[in-house]
């Protein structure tokens, strides 16, 4: 897997759950198919006057998910800027000529309500249930940095074995210490819950 095979199957999905959270820290999540992908660069429209609009312009934290019939997750992560000002036409046009429907949505002059915004940095985490051990990769786009997730076995490790009799994807290789696959790691926990020696650390 690669970035761009990411955002071309992103783009394939087409409707996307883009997840943001609003004043009160409660997650809100709506489906967006007003999208441009540009490079690695994710145009996306909204309203100026939707909650998802303000959401973005207070905080501009968003996630974005899309699975594919395939059984593949993938999850960008980064923060959305306004488009500057002089190119908000541009883009609003670029996406309108890919996507009709949206002079259904905005006739005319209404579409002077929309705002588009992008998301230049962030991370996407590619996640696939359809392969035997499952596939987890994680890339980075531009500046953003990559927080890492799951568990990892540290040098308290006794070489027992136990972690690995109870894993459900055999993500473990033997060794001093044992050590998670983490491309194959399903970040269940069994292993983490089941170690006589606490060996294990969520990251
Ligand atoms: S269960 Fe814990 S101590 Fe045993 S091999 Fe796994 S990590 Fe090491
Ligand atoms: S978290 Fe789950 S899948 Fe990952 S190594 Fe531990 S038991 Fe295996």
């Amino acid at each position: 897997m690669d970035i761009q095979t990411c955002i071309a199957k992103l783009g394939y999905v087409g409707v996307l759950n883009f997840a943001t959270v609003d004043e009160d820290g409660a997650p809100q999540v709506r489906n967006i198919s007003a999208i441009h992908y540009e490079g690695t660069d994710i145009y996306f429209l909204t309203a100026r006057g939707k909650p998802f609009a303000r959401q973005l312009l207070r905080d501009g934290r968003v996630q974005i998910s899309g699975y594919t019939r395939f059984k593949e997750t993938i999850r960008v992560s980064g923060k959305a800027e306004p488009v500057p000002e002089a190119e908000q036409r541009k883009w609003r046009d670029v996406l309108y000529a890919e996507q009709p429907y949206l002079e259904n949505v905005y006739p005319g002059e209404t579409k002077n309500i929309d705002t588009m915004f992008v998301i230049k940095d962030y991370t996407i985490e590619y996640f696939c249930l359809s392969t035997r051990p499952i596939t987890r990769e994680y890339f980075t786009v531009g500046n953003a940095v990559l927080k890492p997730k799951g568990y990892r076995i540290t040098e308290d490790c006794i070489g027992c074995g136990t972690c690995q009799s109870v894993c459900p994807q055999s993500a473990i290789d033997e060794g001093a210490p044992f050590a998670i696959r983490q491309n194959n790691c399903l970040q269940c926990g069994n292993c983490f819950e089941n170690c006589p020696a606490q060996a294990i650390e969520r990251l």
